[in-house]
Formats: structure tokens, C-alpha cells, sequence
């Protein structure tokens, strides 16, 4: 079983959502091969990433904690025999963190909702009525020009 922690900034495709890449996920990951041969990864992501609120543009957290269970299937290849010399095996353990980040960042995208919203903010417009007193209205502002 491995457990480690992996940092948001290392999550391009997650870090996009995000409304700061501080902080982290913890992975437990454990695999096993049954009976029939099958390989099997169990895959445990916890964390709390600050996800954009829609409303008001601030950071929500998101409390996530994903267990899923996946059968590896590798077409064509055969899993690597315990005997394999060191060099090669390093090769494979290195491919095989890739996939990793990306399979955790596939299920943490599938994980977070579409429109992350506080559930009780306001909108930058409601302060439209104090016009040129809101650092928001200003910023409006200027995104129109
Ligand atoms: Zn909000």
C-alpha cells in the first residue's frame, strides 16, 4: 500500500479550477491481483481543495473524499514478473506515478461540482447601488473596456 501526499500545484488540470493551489491531497493507494488474475487498484483521495465561487468569485472549500475501486487492464502486456533487474523496474515505477497523478486528477475532476457556490454570499452586483466605492464595481469597471 502506498500513502502519500500530492500537492495541488501538481494537478494542472484541477489547479485550473481551483481559486488557490496552496494546500494538498492525500492518496492511499493499494492494489492487489485476485483469484483470477484480475488486477485491481483501490484508490482513496482525500483533501480540501478551494474551489471559485460562481456567485462571488471568492475561494469555497470543497470536503472531498473519494473511494473508488478500478480493475487495471493493460491490452497486450503482461505485468512485470518479480524477477525483473532493478533498472527496468524503475522505468515502469516511474511510468506508472504518471498515470497515477492523472487517474487521482481524473477522479478528482469527476468529484467536484459544476458550479461551486457559497451557500449564502453575495453577488459583486449587489453592490452596484455604491457605485465607485466597491473595489468589485471597479473591477467590473474595467473588464468592460
Ligand atoms: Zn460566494
Amino acid at each position: 500500500m502506498l500513502e502519500r501526499s500530492v500537492g495541488l500545484d501538481e494537478l494542472p488540470r484541477l489547479a485550473d479550477l481551483l481559486s488557490t493551489t496552496a494546500g494538498c491531497l492525500s492518496i492511499r493507494l493499494e492494489g492487489w491481483r485476485d483469484g483470477d488474475g484480475k488486477s485491481w487498484l483501490q484508490l482513496g483521495i482525500a483533501g480540501e481543495p478551494v474551489l471559485c465561487c460562481q456567485r462571488c468569485l471568492g475561494g469555497v472549500k470543497f470536503p472531498l473524499l473519494i473511494k473508488s475501486r478500478l480493475q487495471l487492464l493493460a491490452p497486450g502486456e503482461e505485468w512485470p514478473d518479480d524477477d525483473l533487474v532493478d533498472d527496468s523496474a524503475d522505468a515502469i515505477a516511474a511510468e506508472k506515478a504518471l498515470a497515477v497523478l492523472s487517474l487521482i486528477e481524473d477522479e478528482v475532476l469527476l468529484a467536484l461540482p459544476i458550479a461551486p457556490r457559497h451557500e449564502q454570499c453575495e453577488s459583486p452586483r449587489g453592490n452596484a447601488s455604491q457605485q465607485g466605492s466597491s473595489p468589485f464595481a471597479a473591477l467590473a469597471a474595467l473588464k468592460k473596456h
